[in-house]
């Protein structure tokens, strides 16, 4: 399959990982748009969130973002979690994932 985020969970492409599970991987966004910038992504290819059915995939993501809020340090000032569904949901790379973003202050939308 044709799809950038399953290249880098077969390793194919080259990719900063932070956290690997049985379930999914945490990478570094390629783009930051913050000085944090995770992205928490299923092994399993969904196209977006509206496909995956595996509840336990976002319980895991919350607690894999809620560790590496501290790990990063941006746990007591904030961050926010995002998942882009969708074309007007500004989704761009069709692989289900989660963007963890911190370390300044967020403005009303993305920031
Ligand atoms: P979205 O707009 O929600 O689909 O987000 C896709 C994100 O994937 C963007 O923030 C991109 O910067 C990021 N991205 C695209 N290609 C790569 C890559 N090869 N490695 C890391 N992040 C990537
Ligand atoms: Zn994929």
């Amino acid at each position: 399959m044709d799809c950038i985020f399953c290249k880098i969970i077969a390793n194919e492409i080259p990719s900063t990982k932070v956290f690997d599970s049985e379930r999914l991987i945490v990478i570094e966004d390629i783009s930051a748009q913050a000085p944090t910038h995770l992205l928490v992504i299923p092994k399993k290819h969904y196209d977006s969130i509206l496909d995956c059915d595996d509840d336990l995939f976002m319980t895991e993501a919350i607690a894999a973002a809620r560790e590496l809020s501290k790990k990063y340090k941006v746990d007591e000032k904030g961050f926010r979690l995002v998942i882009n569904t969708n074309e007007e949901g500004g989704q761009t790379v069709f692989h289900l994932h989660m963007h963890i973003i911190g370390g300044r202050q967020l403005t009303g939308q993305m920031g």
